[in-house]
């Protein structure tokens, strides 16, 4: 006797779910490559984070600390912060799950925007619930639309502040209006990866609101600016009810040794971050206006990466720019899947990398895929 299904079904919905896509990583031919295509640091980790690092291989044998204590209390002391309301996760993907499982049911709706990060999506269809797109304005969050969304089944608000891919970011006036607009049962994600590159003085990423209110939760990351993005660790500062909700469901050891050991030697390296800052401050603004002087359209960013605009004119198109600057050895991220198809998102790295992109993008700009006869 068979039954009628003979093997094994996923829940409702997950068939639904298309897995998220990375930037590409390799470029056709052998010349040398520049990786712009997932915002990684050009500058890599502090030397005394690989050390660290390097140290903790000599205990791989070992259980890491479940609680990841002594990184939280890195975290704690480094912004100021009380350790009880931190908790860290393999990236902070892991985390933004975790909160979609936990307060996300089917048939809830969580809230994201337009051009949002994809993880959101993917997040709330995980967990049953379904996805509601706010419309953004100038590839900005726009709070009014946001809250005319609401509904009596939202559970959950997910914005990236500063997203990726746009670059753009709410100020802390807009966040505040957004945050008094919704029900006191919603919860308010601020996804603060690109936080540290922000250097604008009406942002802020969302800390203090976490202090003052219930329902407000704030994520980091060290794959960016810490250039720790192989080893995985994020962490979130939330009230603690939230912490314990998240501690109750997440992997008991979702922070590796190495990792808590090389995040608390990069997180106390003040002088990295702030090198990486005002290297990221100096080509993000040439680059920006580079690419404005060969005629293209780019999205004013605060954080380590430009969204640039092509046209659909045939050989001047998103997608002839991308292979146009592949065939140099500049990989950049195509940006469809995020409803951005005419546009590309193209990350700060050197100044070697970030001078080849501009003058890529002049000589594409002026003579279109056309150009690349020769190259
Ligand atoms: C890169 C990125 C993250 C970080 O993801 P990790 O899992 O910590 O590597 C989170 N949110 C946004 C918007 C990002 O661009």
């Amino acid at each position: 006797m068979t039954s009628p299904i003979s093997r094994p079904v996923p829940r409702t919905g997950i068939l639904d779910i298309e897995a998220y896509v990375p930037g590409k990583s390799k470029a056709k031919g052998g010349a040398k490559t520049f990786k712009l295509s997932s915002n990684e640091t050009p500058h890599g980790p502090a030397a005394s984070a690989i050390e660290a690092y390097k140290s903790a291989g000599m205990t791989l044998d070992l259980y890491p600390d479940g609680a990841s204590r002594a990184l939280r209390e890195a975290i704690a002391t480094r912004y100021g912060l009380d350790v009880n309301r931190i908790v860290c996760g393999c990236g902070s993907d892991d985390l933004l799950h975790l909160l979609a499982t936990a307060y996300i049911g089917p048939g809830d709706e969580g809230i994201m925007t337009k051009h949002g990060f994809q993880i959101y999506y993917i997040a709330i269809q995980t967990s049953g619930g379904v996805p509601v797109i706010s419309e953004e304005k100038n590839f900005t969050a726009d709070v009014d639309d946001i809250l005319l969304r609401v509904t009596p089944r939202t559970k959950a608000v997910f914005i990236a502040n500063p997203n990726n891919p746009t670059g753009t970011y709410l100020p802390f006036e807009e966040i505040k209006r957004l945050h008094a607009g919704l029900p006191s049962h919603v919860l308010l994600v601020l996804d603060a990866a690109y936080a540290e590159y922000v250097v604008k003085n009406d942002y802020t990423s969302g800390l203090e609101m976490v202090s003052t209110y219930d329902n407000v939760v704030m994520t980091r990351t060290f794959s960016k600016i810490y250039g720790l993005a192989s080893l995985r660790i994020g962490w979130m500062y939330a009230p603690e009810e939230i912490c314990d909700i998240v501690n109750r469901i997440r992997g008991p050891f979702n922070v590796s040794g190495p990792g808590i050991a090389a995040g608390i030697a990069a997180i106390n390296d003040t002088k990295h971050v702030e090198m990486s800052v005002a290297h990221n401050d100096k080509w993000l603004n040439w680059l920006s206006e580079e690419v404005r002087a060969a005629g293209l359209e780019v999205t004013p960013s605060v954080a380590n990466f430009i969204l640039v605009h092509f046209s659909r004119k045939p050989g001047f198109t998103a997608a002839e720019a991308e292979e146009f600057l592949a065939q140099r050895g500049l990989i950049v991220r195509g940006v469809g899947s995020y409803h951005l198809p005419d546009a590309i998102r193209i990350t700060i790295g050197t100044e070697e990398a970030t001078r080849l992109v501009a003058a890529a993008l002049r000589e594409f700009a002026a003579h279109g895929a056309k150009g690349n006869v020769g190259a």
